[in-house]
């Protein structure tokens, strides 16, 4: 049995809070004790952050571009650890891991790391005075992480964070405690000052005790909209700036003219990887009514190959669910959209693959017959789960893909250039993907709009968010 602890101040705290406890989605075994960080424990994290990002906002941009870029290669060096991690945390299958959700973490260090050596202001003149602007850091600021990409979410929010000169607290999912741990070590390895990347673990309280604490000057959730707002309300007593990148319920739009082998795999992508379990993920695949039926067909044989199991085998495509509560939740969805007239075409039943008995696993599903008023076509299900609908013309698919609350990402499969720019154009989302689906270089904004949340990770935009302009102004 693992115990895992708090990070903080450069090495592991023992907390005398209480005990939570971690088990493998893959076998439904407890696999580790979570000690939940205690108030008083979380001051020390705070007072370490604050000797530490002094330190750290001391530095020249280029040495802590050198320290976040040495981390980066620390990170890369470290990534069959840290799948291995990944996996014990999510239940998510190895390749996905080892071949994007972890190597992102030191990509975003790297990126961020060079981004920091650029960081200017302003300069600017009148007839009797000069001034110039900087962008200053915030001072502490913390994550709050769900638990489908730990360490993406763990290193997308601290590398634009601490490249503009902040000391970062991170709560990661009391469901996936492990990897942030292991950053944590890896980023004190690198060089940066004790106290300035910090740990502390537990449930909501310890999320609500960030949010309401008085010296953390901004929060970054990854996570549920309800839990947005309850974040959104419980930092508004100190002023926090927030940044919440909250659930989807994506469309992909596929067209008669579309490349057929593109759009059956991109709807696959999109609805399949990580088990579903994808905040972006286009749950909604909207089809053009003449090929709807060959796309279906085309949909089911590829989706009943799909080989489900042990994350850890080389030829699995389909991992475990998070917990047993989420896959009830799935199940509970699948009988839903039965009850609501939609057409299961395959899959939606739970799974029990040899050696992984007690694990929480599930047969990826396929609806048709579906409304966009069914609760499996409006809801955020985050399984693998997918809803498909006919359409008939360009207008009617746009009206419908932007009937829903949410706006984090939406997809266009098509081979017309002009309808790719004017379907885009009018579609609302934060991310618009055309022929490819789900892909976030480093350099790139993510996030949503309407109640997906506000703010961006990743790209020059995150950079900003992390840092605040300060005016100075001469008189000569
Ligand atoms: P969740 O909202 O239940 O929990 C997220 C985090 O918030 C956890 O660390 C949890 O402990 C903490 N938390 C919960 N209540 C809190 C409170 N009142 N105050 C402070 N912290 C609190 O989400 P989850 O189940 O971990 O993740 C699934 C959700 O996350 C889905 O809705 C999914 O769409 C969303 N998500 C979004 C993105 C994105 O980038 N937009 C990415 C991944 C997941």
């Amino acid at each position: 049995m693992d115990r895992i602890r708090a990070f903080i101040n450069g090495g592991f705290e023992t907390s005398d809070g209480t005990i939570l406890h971690k088990i493998n989605p893959v076998t439904g075994e407890v696999i580790a004790e979570v000690e939940q960080t205690t108030p008083i424990l979380l001051q020390k994290a705070v007072d370490a952050s604050r000797s530490a990002q002094i330190i750290w906002a001391s530095y020249t941009n280029q040495k802590r571009s050198q320290i976040m870029i040495k981390a980066s290669q620390l990170l890369a060096n470290s990534l069959e650890e840290l799948t291995r991690l990944e996996v014990k945390d999510v239940g998510k299958v190895w390749s996905e891991a080892i071949s994007a959700d972890v190597p992102c973490g030191a990509e975003a260090y790297e990126f961020f790391g060079a981004l920091a050596a650029t960081m200017t202001g302003t300069s600017h003149r009148w007839a009797d005075a000069r001034g110039y602007t900087e962008r200053v850091p915030l001072g502490i600021c913390a994550g709050i992480g769900a638990w489908n990409y730990p360490t993406q979410i763990a290193c997308w929010k601290s590398a634009p964070a601490l490249a503009a000169g902040n000391a970062f607290i991170l709560k990661p999912s009391e469901m996936t405690p492990y990897t942030a741990n292991a950053i944590a070590e890896i980023l004190h390895e690198a060089g940066m000052p004790a106290g300035l990347f910090q740990v502390v673990h537990g449930d909501y309280s310890v999320g609500q005790a960030l949010c309401e604490h008085p010296q953390i000057a901004k929060i970054s959730l990854t996570g549920g909209v309800e839990t947005g707002k309850k974040i959104m309300a419980q930092s508004a007593a100190t002023l926090k700036k927030v940044t919440l990148e909250l659930g989807g319920k994506a469309p992909l739009i596929v067209f008669a003219d579309s490349d057929f082998d593109l759009a059956v795999q991109t709807a696959l992508d999109a609805n399949f990887y990580t088990a579903g379990e994808v905040c972006s993920n286009a749950t909604r695949v909207f089809v053009e009514d003449i090929i709807a039926d060959k796309f279906m067909a085309a949909l089911v044989e590829k989706t009943q190959k799909l080989k489900i199991g042990d994350p850890m085998s080389a030829d699995t495509q389909i991992g475990a669910i998070i917990s047993e509560n989420h896959l009830e939740k799935i199940l509970s969805y699948i009988e839903i959209g039965k009850s609501e007239g939609a057409k299961l075409l395959t899959g939606g039943i739970r799974q029990y693959p040899i050696g992984c008995e007690g694990g929480y696993f599930i047969s990826p599903a396929i609806f048709a017959d579906c409304r966009d008023d069914m609760q499996i076509v409006r809801e955020e299900i985050f399984g693998p789960v997918m809803a498909v609908l006919r359409f008939d013309n360009e207008e009617e698919v746009i009206k419908r893909a932007n009937d829903t609350e949410f706006g984090l990402g939406a997809g266009i499969i098509t081979n017309d250039i002009g309808r790719a720019y004017r379907v885009a154009d009018k579609l609302e989302a934060g991310n618009i993907w055309i022929n490819s689906y789900n892909l976030i270089p480093p350099d790139w904004p993510f996030g949503g709009v309407k109640q997906s949340g506000f703010g961006r990770e990743s790209s020059v935009f995150a950079l900003e968010s992390y840092s605040q302009i300060k005016a100075t102004y001469i008189q000569y």
